[in-house]
């Protein structure tokens, strides 16, 4: 099947063409055809697998098929599409893919996200936007100052909807729906669907078209994973010895903390690797020039937190390091989503401490299978060490792990030998010294206590 024969608009499929698109994804045969039928639409897809365009190419076609739009009443251009996303990165990304696929066409698109002057944004929206691409709260700001006109939208979009939700848009998305006209389409995208999300369908979409693709972390065959079992002490030595003897650019490095991400990429330049962070507490232009930097590979090592790094689309990223494990198995899965996309194929290494063995079982557990274990020469962990929980706010695990490395690295297929040490508590039932009551029966995000970085 191809972007042709899937009743996209010669223009579009012209535009693909030329991006080196030669057949749709998984998600774009489903999603194209459901849009291009007008209905509603919920669909289970994470990014890298191309989503985007899953949406983009078929709300372009309807624009460009349906009668040229009039000024409104109040002399302006109406809005006709309408795209939330939960981060500045992510909008701008999407819009960067509605002009790449629009560019035979004559729409205008523009972002309208917080971080930066406003002015511009209002000088622009003075002008014909068709396809407008925000954040939640940079957009009520508009609202507010009655600068944009949501009542003529046709198509409303909400990308990365659980991500939404998990950053605390959902009154500032209620807000904004009830300023949208009671006819129009709905697509709502979510990696994950949680009973918040299930609820947010059920009130914003109408009998929808149900799509879902395969979750990237069931095939991610294209992303060769491994760990490396390190101790914690020694883990950005060895970092900065694999990225220097293999000549690593392009590294994506992962921390679970925005003070984590500053230090670790401090330390980077120090041992004279090309590295910035990024961050929520960086600048909308800080983050932008990193990116840009990172993408034209004049900046070998980007550091980022896990919130930071949602929806960055890099392509062809070869190199993912999870320098710290994040506390969230599904983050594991986000996190190497950003290499192997779309074709290409990547690699995910995981350095990981005696203090992380119980992230990586959970991880383990979500993939259904181990991901390899290794001892890199000259940096095998010290078995006495023992393992110290890691602060996460409300819930703090890794002690309930402390049988050393040494359990780590023997074969598995069963449950590690417990060796209780001298002094250990028997826990039938909680553990004392670092397991919540909470449990983690589940994988489910509502119990996990989730630290946000
Ligand atoms: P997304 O999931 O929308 O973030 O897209 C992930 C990446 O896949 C982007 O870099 C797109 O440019 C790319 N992509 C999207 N659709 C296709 C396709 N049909 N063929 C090849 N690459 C694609």
């Amino acid at each position: 099947m191809s972007f042709e024969t899937l009743g996209l608009a010669e223009p579009l499929v012209r535009a693909v063409s030329e991006l080196g698109y030669t057949q749709p994804t998984p998600i774009q045969l489903q999603a194209i055809p459901a849009v291009l039928a007008g209905g509603d639409l919920l669909a289970g897809a994470q990014t890298g697998t191309g989503k985007t365009a899953g949406f983009v190419l078929p709300i372009l076609h309807r624009l460009a098929t349906s009668p040229a739009p009039q000024k409104t009443a109040s002399g302006r251009w109406p809005v006709r599409v309408l795209v939330l996303t939960p981060t500045r990165e992510l909008a701008a990304q999407v819009e960067e893919s509605v002009r790449d696929y629009g560019k035979h066409l004559k729409f205008n698109s523009m972002t309208v996200f917080g971080g930066v002057n406003i002015n511009p944004q209002i000088r622009q929206l003075q002008g014909r936007v068709d396809i407008l691409v925000a954040t939640p709260g940079r957009l009520l700001d508009h609202v507010g100052q009655r600068t944009v006109d949501l009542s003529h939208v046709e198509v409303l979009v909400l990308d990365e909807a659980d991500r939404m939700l998990d950053m605390g848009f959902i009154h500032d998305i209620k807000k904004v729906l009830a300023l949208l006209p009671r006819k129009r389409q709905n697509l709502l995208f979510s990696a994950t669907f949680s009973d918040e999300i299930r609820t947010l369908a059920d009130r914003l979409l109408n009998n929808p078209a149900m799509i879902e693709v395969a979750r990237r972390n069931a095939p991610t065959e294209l992303v060769e994973q491994r760990v490396i079992l390190v101790d914690k002490s020694r883990k950005r030595e060895l970092l900065s010895r694999m990225i220097k003897d293999h000549n690593w650019f392009q590294v994506l490095v992962f921390t679970r903390t925005k003070h984590g991400a500053n230090r670790l990429a401090e330390q980077l330049v120090r041992d004279g690797i090309t590295a910035l962070p990024i961050h929520g507490n960086k600048s909308q232009a800080a983050r932008t020039r990193a990116l840009a930097q990172f993408k034209d590979s004049s900046l070998q090592v980007l550091v980022a937190t896990d919130i930071a790094a949602r929806g960055l689309d890099i392509e062809e990223l070869p190199h993912v390091v999870n320098f710290e494990l994040p506390n969230v198995p599904e983050d594991y899965v986000h996190r190497i989503g950003r290499t192997g996309r779309a074709g290409c194929t990547g690699e995910a290494v995981s350095l990981v401490c005696v203090d992380e063995l119980k992230f990586l079982a959970d991880i383990d557990r979500l993939l259904k299978r181990p991901i390899p274990r290794q001892t890199m020469p000259g940096f095998e962990p010290d078995p006495t060490i023992r393992a110290v929980a890691i602060p996460m706010g409300r819930q703090s695990r890794g002690q309930q792990y402390d049988d050393g490395l040494g359990a780590a690295l023997a074969p598995r297929g069963g449950h590690p030998q417990r060796r209780p040490s001298s002094g250990q508590v028997s826990r039938p039932g909680g553990d004392a010294r670092g397991r919540s009551s909470q449990g983690r029966g589940g994988q489910g995000r509502a119990s996990t206590g989730r630290a946000r970085p």
